[in-house]
């Protein structure tokens, strides 16, 4: 009898990922819990992630949340795990279009009212803080915020709860047992929640091909330390700017060596000033303004800057250019680069470190010292944290499909029953029976394009792109009422080689004077005629099409 039950769809709990599966960046996942007419949605993250060179113009990347915006009157709310923007970065853009509360710690919540502001929305969001370890019901779900480590203050997992079901959605984390600043990863409470059963797990997949257990913070606060009270000369340190745990520790090296701190870049102050408003770097004293640099000695002086990923206006690289309107470094002076280059960025990376080896600088980065360590679990963190949960079932997200991949084998191997490999846009039931895809809804990406936001697959980026590898030619004609040219046909031509645009314009003189006359009463006849032939003439002479746009005027 039991074998022919049907499941009561009642109670379906389903986790539906919009970005960060098959990407790091853009975090969006949505639990939903009920009917699949009539769903509860739980949304959990809203990042972006950064354009590269495929996209250009285009520095932030939004998931795009159509279907959910669909579903938007049955969405109870919108909790973030941490403040890193591909967990948080998108919210200020995106919420309009989504109007639920949101649920954050109140570091998150600080960050987050610096990008509401900038975007007008700080009277309109809802934000609701809840410290990390604090229980909430968002609607019909409970969820807890429980203490992980990572590399940002306050990361949380989330405990959620459902009629439908249990999940561990693991944000961000690593175990760090000697986090230099914030709350410890709660191992106690972790194993509670595996006591009383875990269905899925949800989890980072970011450093899955590490070996081993990732470096405490505090070995690299160390060693930091070392560096700094060895240096003879200036020192300058760059991280990620939102890593207080980092600052902290170059922080209180530099004051033990009796060095004066001086910061530069926007971005690091404002991390500063909203982890000082959450009761952090209470130790650190007060930071110095760029015009103080030049006025110390060199011995006294450590800088704290932006620019580890080589970002071409942030202070690291305009020192490294000699052209910082108030910092300068000299041969002997020392940088170290607490941070490790995200992919993509090795040549503009590379490209500062060359520039400061030009002025005799040197230069210290992870893999010359333990200067930097990473806030994801390696194989054996994320091995005892199956131990710890026992799921039913563990989801890998928050990497490349060959993360994913491997995040698969390494909980199989680690005895987990049930595993699957999903993309954005799977609608995944947890609960009730086996883990499956039951469904794919329409997912995709948006491009935030200077103050609009546009789609990604027909936006402008991709022509732009085209662009940057034919250039264009305009060609611009006036016909008179007998059907002949009225002046010359006028030519723009922009990225073609010299001397070329001259002769297109013959060309495109040409195929007009060699049609007849009937012909040229026709539009669309006459453009299309002169596209083709100045595209061929391009090809011939040049080996490239150009993009050809014909102005057509008559009298
Ligand atoms: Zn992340
Ligand atoms: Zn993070």
């Amino acid at each position: 009898m039991n074998a022919k039950k049907k499941f009561d769809h009642s109670n379906d709990l389903v986790l539906l990922p919009l970005g960060g599966v098959g990407e790091i960046g853009m975090n969006c996942y949505c639990y939903g819990i009920g009917p699949a007419n009539d769903r509860e949605w739980l949304m959990v993250d809203l990042g972006v992630k950064f354009g590269d060179e495929t996209e250009p113009g285009i520095d932030i990347v939004l998931p795009e949340l159509g279907y959910v915006i669909g579903e938007r009157k049955r969405l109870s709310g919108l909790v973030l795990t941490h403040a890193h923007e591909d967990h948080l970065g998108a919210v200020a853009w995106l919420w309009p279009q989504l109007d639920c509360p949101v649920y954050c710690t109140p570091f998150a919540a600080q960050i987050l009212a610096g990008k509401l502001k900038e975007r007008g929305l700080d009277e309109d969001v809802p934000v609701h803080v809840k410290p990390v370890g604090s229980r909430f019901k968002v609607g019909s779900f409970d969820v807890e915020f429980v203490s992980v480590t990572h590399s940002i203050p306050e990361p949380a997992a989330l405990l959620i709860e459902t009629s439908g079901g249990r999940v561990l959605h693991s944000g961000d984390w690593k175990i760090d047992r000697t986090p230099v600043m914030g709350d410890h990863f709660d191992e106690t409470r972790f194993r509670a929640i595996g006591e009383a059963g875990v269905d899925a797990l949800v989890c980072d997949s970011t450093n899955v091909f590490r070996q081993g257990f990732s470096v405490s913070e505090a070995e690299v606060s160390a060693t930091l330390w070392r560096i700094i009270a060895e240096a003879k000369s200036r020192v300058a340190i760059t991280t990620f700017a939102s890593h207080v745990e980092r600052i902290s520790s170059a922080v209180a090296a530099a004051r033990k060596a009796g060095r004066e701190v001086v910061l530069a870049g926007r971005a690091m102050r404002q991390t500063i000033e909203a982890a000082r408003a959450c009761g952090y770097l209470k130790d650190a004293g007060s930071f110095l303004e760029e015009e103080a640099f030049g006025y110390l000695p060199p011995d006294k002086v450590m800088l704290l800057c932006t620019g580890s990923q080589g970002e071409p206006r942030a202070a690291i690289a305009r020192i490294a250019e000699d052209n910082h309107p108030s910092i300068s470094l000299d041969d002997g002076d020392l940088v170290v680069f607490s941070s490790k280059t995200i992919p993509g960025n090795e040549k503009a990376v590379s490209a500062v470190h060359n520039n400061l080896a030009r002025l005799g600088v040197d230069v210290i980065t992870s893999d010359d010292a333990l200067v930097h360590t990473s806030g994801h679990p390696r194989q054996d963190e994320l091995k005892l944290l199956y131990q710890w949960l026992k799921p039913r079932a563990v989801i890998p997200m928050h990497g490349e499909p060959r993360h994913l991949l491997r995040h698969l084998e390494l909980a199989e191997e680690a005895g987990i029953d049930e595993t699957l490999m999903a993309e954005n846009g799977d609608l995944i039931r947890l609960r009730p029976g086996p883990v499956q895809i039951v469904d794919e809804v329409p997912s995709g990406r948006l491009h935030v394009d200077g103050k609009l936001i546009v789609p990604s697959i027909e936006g402008p980026a991709r022509h732009r792109r085209k662009l940057s590898f034919v250039g264009i030619v305009v060609a611009s004609l006036v016909i008179d009422r007998k059907l002949g040219l009225f002046t010359d046909i006028g030519i723009v031509a922009d990225g073609l080689p010299a001397g070329l645009g001259e002769k297109l314009q013959d060309v495109a003189e040409e195929a007009f004077e060699s049609m007849p006359r009937p012909r040229r009463q026709n539009d669309e006849t006459v453009s299309e005629t002169i596209r083709t032939a100045i595209r061929r003439a391009a090809d011939a002479e040049w080996g490239k099409k150009p993009i050809c746009r014909v102005l057509l005027h008559r009298l």
